[in-house]
């Protein structure tokens, strides 16, 4: 944990962007990096964003305990119940740089598929749909 990191005296640097080149951080020598920039580290690595989309839902009339997945002839898209009626539907995997908001197409995908698998959907509540690049070689 973070104490137990600090008391053996490992340095944290918060906020700060980081170039990674040839063994060096910000130009300072490394014996070992971990690049966790995801996406981040796209100027430097053979990156390519994989597009993903999830919507949130509230639907008391659903009673999924478990997660369950979906053999979908585009995307292979799962239900993950949540605490408090939520469910989680995702997710979209589009070969793309685009992160802005959600597309008509891919929300009524993800929606419809939801609703195949439970008719209690219907009435669901859409809380959010969010988008994001995943980090791909
Ligand atoms: C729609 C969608 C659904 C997903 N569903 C799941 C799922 O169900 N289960 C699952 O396991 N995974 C899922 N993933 C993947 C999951 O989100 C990623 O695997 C996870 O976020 C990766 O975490 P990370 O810390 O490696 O990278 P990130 O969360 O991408 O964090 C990278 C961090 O690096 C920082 N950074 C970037 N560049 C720099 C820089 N130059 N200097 C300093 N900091 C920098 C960023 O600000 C960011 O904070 C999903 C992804 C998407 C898009």
């Amino acid at each position: 944990s973070y104490s137990m990191l600090n008391r053996r005296k490992v340095k944290f640097v918060f906020n700060q962007r980081v170039t990674i080149k040839n063994g060096e951080i910000n130009n300072r020598p490394f014996d070992f990096i971990l690049d966790c920039r995801g996406l981040g580290a796209k100027k430097e690595q053979l990156l390519r964003g994989v597009r993903g989309e999830v919507a949130r839902l509230y639907a008391p009339e659903v009673n999924l305990t478990r997660p369950v997945r979906l053999m979908h002839p585009r995307y292979p898209i799962y239900i993950a119940p949540k605490p408090n009626n939520e469910y989680v539907i995702g997710a979209t995997e589009i070969e793309s740089q685009d992160s802005g908001p959600a597309t008509v197409r891919s929300t009524l995908e993800l929606l419809s598929a939801a609703y195949t698998v439970h008719s209690g959907f219907a009435e669901g509540r859409l809380l959010g749909v969010q988008t994001g690049l995943r980090p791909a070689f």
